[in-house]
């Protein structure tokens, strides 16, 4: 049994909140075909997901047999997942270039089985759906309603308990859909089979209970299962198959390796070197991605970006610049031309309004903070200091003339001159 209970899920994209689950509770019985109806946009896939464990909810909780879903790890979901989920999409979701057989056999996840009796399991839900005899075929070779029988072999080659469908007959015509709902009805005989539609008559023909949503709210339920109702309530436990102990997991990996014949205990120890060697290569290729990151971060602080009041678009300024030297017309005799050149040069010449920036800066502090190191600003004051002590001659010492006394030229100085007073960077936190 599963037990949806007062479920809300948004969907939060920049500054848009898009409620898609709003309050849903509802009851799902072990065995039977429930239609969920509604118009486009009424929260139908959210929900399909959510069940299926594809999706988290914001609040409520999903109680799956009687346990709670709300302290699930993402193993616990990946285990509900592979374990208790079928999944059959619109658009069958199959991968073009292996043959059908393959792609049933790839979904099945229960290890420890071998390649033959995958083969045979595959093989088994395929004729399940009526395609035992076209294994080999790609799915690029079948028709729509065909492609959608593998998907539901896919689905069920893994035994799960409940087979979500999301508009399953969404792409096909009517006659091939009527084929895929006789099969999906044949598969709600002995599991629970939850199918989103938006096609009302295929839902009355073939489900037996048919669910209506609307703006993320169950609006009508022609089959409600009232929920049990719990002394105690719902408690978080593992879910059993997938959470083996490691104990047991070595012993029985160990069993295995003794179990197979030609698997001595040196391939494994082999096999084992290869294993590090991969861990080792991975893990010096991150570090030296780290280290990369770092230098590309050390560089960026020599060059730092440099916002100026005044700024010239250099590309622009030198292409119109080209431009003006290739346009050297003839006006004919006696016409001299003029050429604005300077003037058109420098039309790329903008400027920034630096006091606006540094107020967004200061007010944004917080977000801006994650992708700098640190800011600086100059403010282009030169303070005039001169030496304390005057006894032998006045001195000054910022901005330093010292080169310009050397040189004798004050040209040289006002390039050479060291600004005593730069603000300190900031520690990087
Ligand atoms: P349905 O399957 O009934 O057409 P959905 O469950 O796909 O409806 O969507 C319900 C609402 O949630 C819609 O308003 C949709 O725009 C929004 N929504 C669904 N998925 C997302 C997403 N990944 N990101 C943002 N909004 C989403
Ligand atoms: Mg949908």
């Amino acid at each position: 049994m599963l037990q949806i209970q007062d479920i809300r899920k948004k969907y939060v994209t920049g500054d848009l909140v898009q409620t898609a689950l709003d309050g849903v509770s509802l009851t799902l019985r072990d065995n039977e075909f429930v239609a969920i109806l509604g118009p486009s946009g009424s929260g139908k896939t959210t929900l399909l997901n959510v069940i299926g464990g594809l999706d988290r909810y914001d609040s409520g909780d999903l109680i799956i047999n009687g346990i709670s879903t709300k302290n699930y790890s993402d193993r616990d979901w990946d285990s509900y997942r592979n374990h208790t989920i079928g999944f059959v999409f619109q658009s069958y979701n199959l991968i073009p270039h292996q043959t059908v057989l393959a792609n049933v056999e790839l979904a099945l996840t229960i290890s420890g089985i071998s390649h033959a009796e995958r083969r045979r399991r595959a093989i088994e839900a395929l004729e399940k759906v009526g395609l035992g005899n076209q294994i080999h075929k790609r799915p690029s070779q079948m028709s729509g309603g065909q492609m959608q029988r593998v998907a539901i072999a896919r689905a069920l080659v893994n035994n799960p308990d409940i087979l979500l469908a999301d508009e399953p007959t969404g792409a096909l015509d009517s006659e091939t859909s009527l084929q895929v709902m006789e099969l999906l009805k044949e598969v709600s005989r002995d599991r629970l089979v939850v199918m989103v539609t938006h096609n009302p008559e295929l839902a009355e023909a073939y489900a037996n209970r048919i669910v209506r949503v609307k703006d993320g709210q169950i609006v009508d339920d022609t089959n409600p299962c009232m929920p049990i109702v719990d002394e105690e309530p719902p408690t978080h436990k593992n879910m059993g198959r997938s959470s083996m102990s490691r104990f047991t997991a070595l012993a029985l990996s160990f069993n295995n390796l003794l179990t197979k014949k030609g698997r001595t205990l040196l391939t494994a120890f082999a096999g084992s070197i290869g294993i590090i060697g991969i861990a080792l290569i991975l893990s010096l290729s991150t570090g030296f991605q780290r280290y990369i990151d770092q230098i590309q971060e050390d560089t960026l602080s020599n060059y730092p970006l440099t916002i100026t009041s005044e700024s010239a678009d250099m590309t622009a300024a030198l292409s119109a610049f080209s431009s003006l030297m290739a346009s050297g017309e003839d006006n004919g005799e006696g016409v001299v031309s003029e050429q604005q050149m300077i003037t058109q040069m420098f039309a790329q010449v903008g400027s920034n309004d630096l006091g606006a920036f540094k107020k967004h800066l200061d007010d944004n502090m917080e977000s801006v903070k994650e992708n700098i190191n640190s800011i600086q600003y100059g403010y282009g004051i030169k303070p005039r200091i001169y030496a304390a002590d005057t006894s032998e001659k006045i001195v000054q010492v910022n901005p330093a003339v010292l080169f310009g006394e050397l040189t004798g030229s004050s040209m040289m100085s006002s390039y050479m001159d060291s600004d005593v007073f730069q603000q300190m960077v900031d520690a990087p936190e």
